[in-house]
């Protein structure tokens, strides 16, 4: 396809009247209320709901609610999550909880804040928080291990404390054993 370059005319071939457009529109702005930020120094104040840099939590009794299921490493698009399960030597901080990840940790290079991690976590262990500036003078210095992403997660009010709960059940059945069903 040959596409015929049009002629300047002679308004045009004048260049004046461009210039003078041009500095139209600059005084048009000129005037107006500034928009730019003056990123680092001024940050942004992000929305409620908004979905940036995903942290671990603690429950309010200081216990980390990850039992190492690793279903949030499963479906990481980026396969940013690193999750070494507990082998037997590790011990649980609470009573009734099977497991905790020995270590557990996020490649934020590779990390998309899409947020799937906190969807399929089934106990409310993993957040997407406000962050959405990170950086680092190195690429290990962006991996973030497990004790790092619990210090920035920080503290989130179980209502449920659901493994409080099984506890007492257990307690509760230790007083009435289930009795065997006789042949
Ligand atoms: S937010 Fe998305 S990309 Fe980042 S760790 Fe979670 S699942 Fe992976
Ligand atoms: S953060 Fe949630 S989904 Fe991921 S391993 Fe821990 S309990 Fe499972």
């Amino acid at each position: 396809m040959i596409v015929n370059r049009k002629d300047l005319s002679w308004w045009e071939r004048l260049y004046l009247p461009a210039i003078a457009s041009g500095f139209k529109v600059t005084l048009r702005h000129f005037f107006k209320k500034k928009v730019t930020m003056q990123y680092p120094e001024e940050k942004w104040s992000v929305p409620p709901g908004y979905r940036g840099a995903p942290y671990l939590v603690k429950d309010q009794e200081g216990r980390t609610k990850c039992v190492s299921c690793q279903l949030c490493e499963f479906v990481c698009p980026p396969r940013a999550i690193s999750i070494t399960p507990p082998g037997p030597a590790v011990q649980t901080d609470a009573e009734n909880v099977e497991k905790r990840p020995r270590e557990f940790e996020i490649n934020m290079l590779r990390c998309i804040f899409c947020g799937l991690c906190q969807e399929v976590c089934p106990e409310e262990a993993i957040f997407l928080m406000k962050d959405y500036s990170l950086n680092g003078e190195s690429r290990k210095e962006m991996i973030f291990n497990k004790d790092k992403l619990l210090a920035l997660g920080g503290v989130h009010n179980d209502r449920i404390m659901k493994w409080k709960q099984k506890a007492v059940e257990a307690r509760r059945q230790e007083v009435f054993p289930v009795q065997e069903a006789r042949p």
